[in-house]
């Protein structure tokens, strides 16, 4: 017999978690399935909405400004404007003090661990004393045992980059870890515990610690910002006793991958999850589908429980299995393709002309991935929708590249809202 929900998700990245709390608004039973880990734990944790646009205008100071402009097919051209902001509310509501950024409609500009500044809707509450508007000068410090943060560096690239304060680096060694192979969870464990830890002066708490072999560095900056590895579970903590101890602002500088902030992120969403009710079933891959008897519609889905395969059943489904990199969208030699229901993905026949020579030019397999109508349902090469009951969400779209316009947190949000709240009405009815 197969399970029944009113709506399922397929997918629980931010795409597919934000589909299924907002569902669950609706009043229906929602189950989320999802297989491995998402690219959250890849992502900086920002949620970008739209940096720069598809010509590579920017960096872009209200991104709602540019919406309207957006060509046919964009996904935020599929849902609207209204939606990108009533997406961006809920998000609000779900992150809470976590996240900042929803008292403007403007960009914020948060520091990279390269050096940069990045346009941004939306950032975690980490990284808010680091924002490169503000003219206070600040301290960066680095690692030795971290050596994808280079704070002088940074602070060189900042200052080159204009920003209207002095950004200057230093590099220590963090107390208590001498591996230079210790995962950023590791860095996050040792403060959040306030772990004791061996230094010159003794055996010290690891807070404690760090703030000492900080403080001597301070030159009269207000604000101190870290990599992001500055707790966990009780990140707002820690950097609270580092704020206190070196009576400056604290901040994280986001980080690539593994990126704490993006876990925190995730920790966030699937307590959000649990809380909203939503029966989330992970590790196991959705595998195939049935359609009922006329094949406008999907009837089940079947998943792989390591060898076992269960049907799901519900009255709505949501695909948000990812892009290229989630593999939602796969590549062979002759073809682009979606894997589970084999939707339309438009590429051209000749694989020469999936990208150009330039790595930094506009990439057509950027784009790749699924065309939808306005209900967000992928469409057959007819402009048909594949099934009445299937909506598609985040990176499984086609029509937009996140990484050049910095648009992919947004696009996730928005379209997995819109596909949730569609799914959930239908489903309840
Ligand atoms: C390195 C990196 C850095 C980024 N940085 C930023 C940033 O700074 N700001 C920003 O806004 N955006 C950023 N992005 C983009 C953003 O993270 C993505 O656009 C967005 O998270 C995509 O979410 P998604 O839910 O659509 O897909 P994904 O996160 O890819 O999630 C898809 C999920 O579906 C699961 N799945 C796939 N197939 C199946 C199946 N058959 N059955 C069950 N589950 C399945 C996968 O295992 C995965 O968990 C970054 C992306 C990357 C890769």
């Amino acid at each position: 017999m197969a399970i029944e929900d009113d709506v399922l998700v397929i997918g629980g990245g931010l795409a597919g978690a934000t589909a299924a709390l907002a569902a669950a608004e609706q009043d229906v039973q929602v189950r989320l399935i999802t297989h491995k880990q998402s690219t959250l734990r890849h992502a900086s944790g920002l949620i970008d909405v739209l940096g720069y646009t598809p010509e590579g205008d920017g960096p872009l100071v209200d991104p709602f400004d540019a919406l309207s402009d957006l060509p046919d097919g964009h996904p935020y051209e599929r849902v609207g404007a209204e939606a990108v902001r009533e997406a961006l509310s809920f998000f609000d509501d779900v992150a809470g003090e976590a996240y900042a950024g929803a008292h403007t409609d403007a960009n914020a500009l948060v520091p990279t661990h390269g050096g940069t500044v990045k346009p941004t809707a939306r950032y975690p509450a980490s990284t808010a004393a680091g924002l490169a508007s503000d003219d206070r000068d600040a301290l960066l410090v680095g690692f030795e045992t971290l050596p994808d943060f280079e704070a002088p560096l940074a602070g060189a690239h900042l200052e080159a980059a204009g920003v209207p304060f002095s950004a200057r680096g230093v590099t220590l060694s963090f107390p208590g870890i001498v591996r230079d192979d210790a995962k950023v969870t590791r860095y996050a464990h040792l403060l959040d515990q306030n772990e004791s830890v061996s230094t010159s002066a003794g055996e010290t708490c690891a807070r404690e610690a760090l703030a000492a072999a900080v403080e001597a560095h301070i030159e009269g900056e207000s604000r101190v910002g870290f990599p992001a590895i500055l707790g966990d579970e009780h990140a707002a903590e820690v950097r609270a006793d580092l704020a206190d101890a070196l009576g400056v602002d604290v901040f994280e500088v986001p980080m690539g991958p593994p990126s704490l902030p993006g876990l925190r992120l995730e920790d966030l969403l699937y307590d959000a999850l649990e809380a909203a009710g939503v029966r989330v079933t992970s590790g196991v891959p959705v595998v195939e589908y049935e359609t009922g008897a006329d094949g406008d519609r999907i009837d089940h889905v079947v998943v792989d429980r390591t060898g076992s395969k269960l049907p799901h059943r519900a009255d709505q489904y949501v695909l948000a299995t990812g892009g290229l990199v989630g593999k939602g969208v796969r590549s062979e030699r002759d073809r682009v393709y979606e894997p589970l229901f084999d939707c339309h993905v438009p590429h051209a026949a000749d694989r020469y002309d999936w990208f150009v020579d330039d790595v930094f030019g506009d990439q057509p397999y950027a784009r790749f991935g699924l065309r939808v109508d306005r209900e967000l349902r992928p469409l057959t090469v007819a402009d048909d929708p594949e099934f009445s009951n299937l909506r598609a969400a985040g990176a499984v779209l086609s029509g937009y590249d996140f990484a050049a316009e910095k648009s992919g947190g947004g696009v996730s949000l928005a379209t997995g809202y819109v596909a949730g709240t569609r799914a959930g009405e239908e489903g309840g009815e």
